[in-house]
């Protein structure tokens, strides 16, 4: 057995055991999350500080970020707009990569997260002594790796990718006639091989939430609603992407739902995004894609466990102590910031990314 198929699964166990082990969020009311949300607001003034939260972090969160002229999006739009925001602190709302990857790009400001503890599958399973030794095994090849991964690993790499860039970087290199090892997220790296016929090598992780979309319940789910659109993250299983009128980033999502003419939406990803969504196509009728239902049990739901870590009373902790900051070895940052900046000038240069985006 290869590398890629076996080091998962023996990961497959850290992950479930950390999932299980996810502290419950406080109940609050809402008279208390107004005298939070006051708080806050106060604080991010005092403290020169900018809210960038992700799409799947709870609604709550992601409002306070727009209430106070921070930004929500997609883990490369968060960091891009951080580096381009003149706040000398950024407190990002997210998963850990999403802090690291802010702290690349911005070495000079304060990164500070709710919980240092909000993890990634895909993060925890690409371990970057067991990534460095996979590549190893084919030294001809280039190395590109998703956002979804630490710094570490982020500096082994030749290219870093996100799901709004992937399918055009790999056709870029594949332009050049360049061979491909594809980490970490085996239906991400699958949807590639199958649209561009890349043929890269994939290593084999998963995303807990998207992996969860079950075939069966979404086919009896169209049934239900023949004449809906569905939306489909490509983190998704194969079977799953397969039934999809639209595939593409969370952001991509957005902008496809907008330009359906379908009045019902079917949206394989996390959940999270619906709140953007809403505000987006507000007449429409948003459909989370089934995870659970006779063939399955679901862990995650159609939410990140470790996005819902991210909460208001601890977001007001981490401000009002300045605590949870993100460090990055210098020496590993300015590895990881050669393929980033390869990425985000692509993105420029093909107008994925524009100025405004930031
Ligand atoms: S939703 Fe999936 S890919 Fe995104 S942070 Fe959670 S585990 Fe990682």
């Amino acid at each position: 057995m290869s590398l890629a198929e076996t080091i998962p699964h023996k990961l497959q166990s850290r992950i479930d055991h950390i999932i299980d082990n996810v502290t419950p969020n406080p109940w609050l009311s809402e008279q208390q999350k107004q005298d939070y949300i006051g708080k806050i607001k106060v604080l991010l003034k005092q403290k020169n500080a900018v809210l960038i939260a992700h799409y799947y972090v709870d609604d709550e969160l992601q409002a306070l970020a727009e209430q106070t002229g921070g930004y929500v999006s997609d883990s490369l739009d968060m960091a891009n707009f951080g580096a381009k925001h003149p706040a000398e602190t950024l407190v990002v709302c997210g998963v850990r990569f999403m802090g690291e990857t802010a702290k690349i790009l911005s070495p000079e400001k304060t990164v500070i997260m709710p919980t240092l503890e909000a993890e990634c599958s895909l993060d925890l399973g690409c371990p970057v002594d067991e990534f460095s030794q996979f590549c190893d095994q084919y030294p001809d090849h280039e190395v590109v790796v998703y956002a979804n991964t630490s710094v570490e690993v982020k500096a082994r790499a030749d290219w870093i990718v996100t799901s709004s860039n992937a399918v055009q970087i790999i056709q870029h290199l594949m332009a050049q006639g360049k061979k491909i090892i594809w980490g970490p997220d085996r239906h991400l790296g699958q949807y590639i091989n199958n649209k561009t016929g890349a043929n890269m090598i994939l290593w084999q992780g998963h995303c807990v939430v998207h992996d969860e979309f079950k075939l069966y319940e979404l086919e009896q789910l169209m049934k239900k609603y023949p004449d809906a659109e569905v939306l489909v993250h490509p983190e998704s299983p194969e079977s799953v992407i397969a039934q999809a009128d639209f595939v593409g980033s969370t952001k991509q999502i957005i902008a496809a739902g907008k330009a359906s003419k379908a009045d019902t939406l079917i949206i394989a990803t996390d959940y999270g995004l619906f709140y953007k969504m809403s505000q987006t196509v507000p007449d429409k009728r948003l459909i989370p894609a089934p995870t659970g239902g006779k063939s399955a049990t679901c862990k995650s739901c159609a939410h990140c466990p470790w996005m819902a870590m991210n909460t208001l009373v601890n977001l007001y902790e981490t401000l009002r102590d300045t605590k949870n900051v993100v460090e990055v070895d210098e020496q590993t940052r300015q590895k990881a910031l050669v393929p980033l900046n390869r990425m985000l000038d692509f993105s420029y240069q093909q107008g994925i990314l524009t100025a405004g985006d930031a």
